[in-house]
């Protein structure tokens, strides 16, 4: 279970900016990419455990998922994994390779 990691990661992470800030956040919105497997209840469940008696109690999560992205080897274009047929939507080629999963990202707080 590394949501209860990724909470603790957070929990740092969004108090050091409110301590910065003097105020209470309300919300946070972070993405992540697919492989990284996160399960919003868990880590929402996760980070309100861990937030509790803290500046981010109460605080609201948004986790956006990024979708898988592609390399075709061919004529190099970027494009979303669709595993139910996947294919360049270019050049209909079906020589691609697998671009790294998108980093989990804190990416807004909200005050
Ligand atoms: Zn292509």
């Amino acid at each position: 279970m590394h949501e209860m990691m990724v909470a603790e990661n957070l929990l740092s992470a969004i108090s050091d900016e409110a301590a910065k800030r003097k105020i209470k956040p309300i919300g946070a919105k972070i993405s992540c990419g697919k492989l990284y497997a996160i399960n919003d209840e868990v880590l929402c469940f996760a980070f309100e455990a861990i937030a509790k008696d803290t500046s981010c109690e109460g605080l609201k999560l948004q986790i956006e998922h990024k979708p898988i992205q592609c390399r075709c080897k061919k004529c190099n274009e970027t494009f979303n994994a669709d595993f139910s047929g996947p294919k360049c939507p270019k050049c209909s080629s079906e020589d691609f390779e697998l671009l790294p999963d998108a980093p989990l990202l804190l990416e807004e707080i909200e005050f």
